[in-house]
């Protein structure tokens, strides 16, 4: 058996196809859809991130706004830009790029984003709204994987899911939004004993960990639907994910590949909630 693979990249173009059009509704009624983005340092990472934003933004016709700072920039400051954001009717949405460097308090910054316009889904606020059943933003990731799920009509309710990474990014909202669709939830970390047994049983096997080759077809049951979230560079600059491939896929029903699976989405995602943050200014304003 070879799994079907769940195609992140397709899914996403037809979803930014279906955006340009929202998009081009809004320009009609004088509303030009705004992302501002704030970048601080140099990290490889963080900067390909925030180039592919602000490429499918272009893609779309929604207004980018990069804001990139040295290392060493205070907290005063960025609290500063983002009140500045806040109270700029230009601006719909407004994504800090993480991680920050360590003198900064992530969550400080965070808690100052206007929830309106907090297309990440990150401020307690947001965060709060989703542990209530009553979402305002979904963080883009955990969204973009559930919107995959259901792509293939990939029954959630009564299986067990199984995720694996507990941050607040990835691993603890994607577990709300399964649990909200009725599967039967574990969430696995650094220190659970005997991650292969629990792993075994997972009907879904969600994987935000970041280490590559972390999952093997011992590690999961036959059939089961793989979902790999990480992204880890190889020493040759490959870019894989945390699960082996080549060898799950032989055992597994669907699987997301890495590149071309969740990433996609998660930028999708970001559009939509960029797009929505428009549409609910329009309706405050
Ligand atoms: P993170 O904050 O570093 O969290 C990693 C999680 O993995 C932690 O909860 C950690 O447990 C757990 N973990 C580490 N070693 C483990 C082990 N041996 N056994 C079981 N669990 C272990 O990372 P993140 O921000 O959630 O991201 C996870 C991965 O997803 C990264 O590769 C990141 O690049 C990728 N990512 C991809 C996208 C996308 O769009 N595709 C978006 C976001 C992130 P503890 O909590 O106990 O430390």
């Amino acid at each position: 058996m070879s799994a079907e693979i769940i195609d992140g990249k397709s899914l996403a173009l037809k979803i930014k196809e279906e955006l340009k059009k929202d998009v081009q509704e809004l320009k009609n009624k004088g509303i030009n859809p705004c992302l501002a983005v704030i970048l601080v340092g140099d990290n490889k990472a963080s900067q390909k991130y925030v180039s592919f934003k602000e490429k499918t933004c272009k893609e779309l016709e929604i207004q980018s706004l990069v804001f990139k700072f040295d290392e060493n920039i205070d907290e005063t400051s960025l609290l500063n830009l983002i009140d500045e954001l806040n109270n700029d009717p230009n601006v719909n949405g407004i994504l800090v790029q993480l991680p920050l460097p360590k003198h900064l308090n992530q969550n400080i910054i965070l808690e100052k984003i206007n929830p309106l316009k907090d297309v990440d889904g990150f401020t307690p606020f947001c965060l709060g709204r989703l542990l209530n059943d009553n979402p305002l933003f979904i963080p883009c990731t955990p969204k973009g994987v559930i919107r995959m799920l259901d792509e293939y009509k990939i029954p959630l309710e009564g299986k067990q899911a199984v995720v694996i990474g507990r941050s607040v990014i990835v691993g603890k909202p994607l577990s709300l939004l399964l649990l909200k669709r009725n599967a039967t939830v574990t969430i696995c970390h650094s220190k659970t004993f005997n991650l292969p047994e629990i792993t075994k049983n997972a009907d879904i096997l969600c994987v935000a960990v970041g280490k590559e080759n972390f999952i093997n077809s011992n590690m999961i049951k036959e059939g089961a639907v793989i979902i790999d979230i990480g992204i880890n560079v190889t020493k040759s600059g490959k870019v894989v994910g945390d699960v082996n491939f080549d060898e799950v896929r032989q055992k597994a029903s669907y699987i997301t590949p890495v590149p071309g699976g969740v990433g996609p989405m998660t930028i999708a995602m970001l559009m939509e909630n960029t797009i929505y943050a428009a549409k609910l200014q329009q309706r405050k304003s």
